[in-house]
């Protein structure tokens, strides 16, 4: 397929000037920065918090190089080719923004998936397009191409998908991204937990590909808001060009640094999570309510029970919130439950078990 970027960017993208920001136009070195009107005599945080390498009077890296830089060892991709963001959340919104026109251009999504992407397009005045996934929760192939047309701008490809748990099949989303004629964003924001393997490493064969990761899911710092989109230098270029200057903190740089060197401990957490699920899975099979215990590729097990709303509001008695699905498409009464720590997952088995239905 030939692929012609800059026929999929708005005009007014390709056009604008982006901000060049104090800390954009210097490189060398330096000693006295009066660049910036930052305040130069400190910040309060800084002795009371004790951090001795955060400097949070000045502002932060724009494009976060030192993150980077540690992500790229880990994550098998070069510094270059990422861009962060404020939570995936942000990557998201900022790809349509790159690519859809408000009014005119249409994304494609495939529901039930995750609803941040049909979200930030309506925010943006941007079509969906929803081609719902087949019975056994995989793309509809033939349905996305149909709906396509010369407006079509990005499909959005969940692998494990939200709130299903299942990885897409491999071979679809290639045939996808060979047949798509606009950007394929996958978004991989469960795959620490999958055995499915990484696109992050096609980004050579696809120029039209975007793969999206998080912190916030195996990381554990949903509370810190980073999010990671790997693609090639083209399209990295764009998301920088229209990203806003700071938008990653230095506190968030800062933390994810540290975070970044625990890798031993968040694989340990994963291979837990992973033991935890198989218990919790032979523990909802036994339950007669349960009518559908769905495979999962996540950190979470998607079921579908008799009555959905009835046993959510049940377990909410008992103090235990649980993700109620039974309005998405194809999941009615269907919970999700994400995996929590041993004993959660015994209370909440025992609570189970004492539901009369
Ligand atoms: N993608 C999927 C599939 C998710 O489930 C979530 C969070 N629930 C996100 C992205 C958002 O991630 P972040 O916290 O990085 O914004």
């Amino acid at each position: 397929m030939n692929f012609n970027l800059p026929a999929l960017v708005r005009n007014n993208i390709k056009k604008m000037q982006p901000y060049s920001s104090a800390r954009h136009e210097f490189s060398g070195n330096a000693s006295i920065f009066l660049d910036a009107n930052e305040n130069a005599y400190g910040s309060p945080v800084d002795k009371s918090a004790g951090e001795k390498t955060a400097m949070y009077n000045r502002y932060p890296d724009p494009l976060q190089w030192q993150l980077k830089f540690q992500l790229a060892g880990i994550k098998g991709v070069p510094a270059e080719n990422i861009c962060l963001g404020n939570g995936s959340d942000e990557l998201i919104d900022l790809a349509i923004r790159i690519f859809c026109n408000p009014g005119v251009d249409n994304v494609i999504v495939c529901p039930p998936t995750y609803g941040m992407y049909a979200v930030n397009a309506a925010i943006n005045d941007v079509e969906t397009r929803k081609i719902f996934l087949t019975n056994d929760f995989q793309l509809d192939i033939a349905g996305i191409l149909n709906a396509t047309d010369d407006r079509s701008k990005l499909l959005f490809i969940c692998s494990p998908n939200n709130p299903t748990g299942n990885n897409m099949n491999r071979n679809d989303v290639e045939f996808l991204m060979n047949n798509f004629p606009g950007i394929v964003m996958i978004d991989e924001a469960y795959i620490n937990y999958s055995n499915q393997k990484t696109f992050t490493q096609e980004l050579s064969s696809y120029p039209n590909l975007i793969v999206m990761q998080t912190l916030s899911k195996a990381w554990g710092l949903a509370g810190l808001r980073l999010g990671m989109c790997f693609a090639s230098l083209d399209i990295i270029d764009l998301f920088n060009k229209i990203k806003q200057p700071y938008n990653i903190s230095e506190a968030s740089q800062a933390i994810a640094l540290k975070a970044l060197q625990n890798s031993a401990q968040v694989n340990g957490w994963i291979r837990e999570v992973v033991d935890q699920k198989k218990i919790l899975r032979t523990g909802f099979n036994s339950l007669p309510f349960i009518i559908n215990v769905f495979p999962s590729d996540a950190n979470f097990i998607l079921i579908k029970v008799r009555d959905g709303n009835d046993l959510y509001r049940y377990l909410a008695q008992k103090e235990i919130v649980v993700r109620n699905r039974t309005n998405e498409p194809g999941c009615e009464n269907c919970l999700r439950i994400s995996i929590g720590r041993p004993e959660e997952n015994e209370k909440l088995l025992a609570v189970l078990k004492n539901y009369k239905t």
